[in-house]
């Protein structure tokens, strides 16, 4: 195995004692969340009041001022657990970078304490009933009253909706008929008259994250709400998104690695024609298989957190990672289902469920058709 180079001691000593949270306070209670469509809400707050939430945030507005790779290090421990109902790495690695890098002095008081303790949910609503990938073709509007913006629309699949305190909300502010020029960025509290929550949407996987519709019904949200500038929107949601699709490659890696062991575990026990699964040639050859492509698809992702570290990853090589990654990670935890024969059918065994959960990341933070549409423009 290529050693991983990027993480230091304190790395892993903060990967351990979240890992120890994971398997005490969220794996035991997960298959009950997935009946209930929702995490409890009380685990936001014990993972903010145990120092678990916007960890990279600056001290000064309730976080760590930690890095980039403590926020990784969280990620891979809720792949690798198969934790897919958990919400944080949206709301303290994106929803909170928004608000960082691009909230005023007020904003930011306001908003990233009650997020770092737990007491505020965050999501970030973009797609709508009738777009998602063409991003500038939102039709939720936002126009100007006084000293407020009237929001009228609607959003769907949003993770975190139905806990959500804060709403990053993808409005038009203009209409110029340049999409990107006329989009801005809300922050919508979820007590504001006329915003209301649909009920959580029936998913084939990820069972456990309330994901729902949002609807706008005449919103009066306070100008003193907009992020960065009116127009801005389309600058500011590119800015981040490079960061975001990387997200999804590290949990695709994380969560194939996961299967890879927990189908090594199974092929050795189980036994067919008096010898184990692990034995035959096919098994052999098949975890290899995957044992190589994983290291490959490593060796990547950790390449490109070194370059996001240096603020330094491209679009092009952040839309790679994330669909090279989300299609091995569904490849792989294919086959090793296969080797779990019917067992791996069964909810019950873990494989099943990364098999349902892992076909969302090809879909979200923009299709991996998308990723190949960004990628070609670059050439
Ligand atoms: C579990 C889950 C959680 C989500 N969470 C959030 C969230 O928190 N916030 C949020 O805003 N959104 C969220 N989404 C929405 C997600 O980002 C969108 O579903 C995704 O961007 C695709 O948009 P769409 O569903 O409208 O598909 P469409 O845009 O309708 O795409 C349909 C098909 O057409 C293809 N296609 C589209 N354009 C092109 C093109 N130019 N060239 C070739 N093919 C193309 C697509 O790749 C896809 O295969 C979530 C989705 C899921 C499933």
């Amino acid at each position: 195995m290529i050693p991983r180079t990027l993480f230091r001691p304190e790395h892993e000593d903060f990967r351990k004692s979240f890992r120890r949270f994971v398997q005490e306070e969220i794996v035991p209670h997960h298959a009950r969340w997935e009946e209930q469509q929702c995490v409890d809400r009380a685990i936001w707050n014990r993972a903010g009041e145990l120092g678990f939430l916007c960890v990279t945030m600056p001290e000064a507005y309730g976080g760590a001022g930690a890095d980039r790779l403590y926020s990784v290090a969280m990620m891979e421990e809720l792949a690798r657990a198969g934790a897919s109902g958990i919400g944080f790495p949206l709301h303290s690695d994106i929803v909170a970078n928004y608000i960082n890098n691009f909230g005023n002095e007020a904003q930011k008081r306001e908003w990233l304490p009650r997020m770092a303790s737990g007491a505020a949910v965050s999501a970030i609503a973009m797609t709508e009933p009738g777009t998602g990938s063409d991003l500038q073709a939102v039709k939720t509007t936002a126009v100007a009253d006084g000293e407020h913006y009237v929001l009228n629309g609607s959003k769907t699949f949003i993770t975190n909706g139905l806990l959500s305190d804060l709403v990053v909300v993808v409005a038009k502010t203009g209409n110029s008929g340049e999409g990107a020029k006329d989009t801005s960025l809300l922050v919508v509290e979820a007590d504001t008259p006329g915003f209301t929550k649909g009920k959580p949407l029936k998913k084939i996987g990820m069972k456990a994250q309330d994901t729902c519709e949002l609807f706008f019904d005449n919103v009066r949200v306070p100008k003193a709400n907009l992020l960065g500038k009116e127009g801005m929107g389309f600058v500011m949601l590119m800015q981040e998104l490079a960061w975001e699709r990387l997200i999804i490659a590290i949990y695709s890696i994380a969560g194939a690695e996961a299967a890879l062991q927990y189908t090594v575990d199974y092929t050795r026990s189980r036994k067919v024609f008096g010898r184990p699964v692990a034995a035959y040639q096919n098994t052999r050859f098949k975890l290899a298989e995957v044992k190589g492509e994983l290291a490959i698809g490593r060796v990547f992702v950790d390449r490109c957190l070194e370059l996001v570290l240096q603020k330094k990853l491209g679009v092009d090589d952040a839309a790679a990672a994330k669909f090279w990654c989300s299609d091995l990670m569904g490849k792989v935890i294919d086959e090793c289902l296969q080797l779990h024969g019917g067992n791996g059918y069964m909810l019950e065994y873990p494989i099943a469920r990364a098999y349902i959960d892992c076909r969302a990341q090809r879909i979200y933070g923009g299709t991996n058709e998308i990723m190949k549409e960004l990628i070609a423009r670059t050439m």
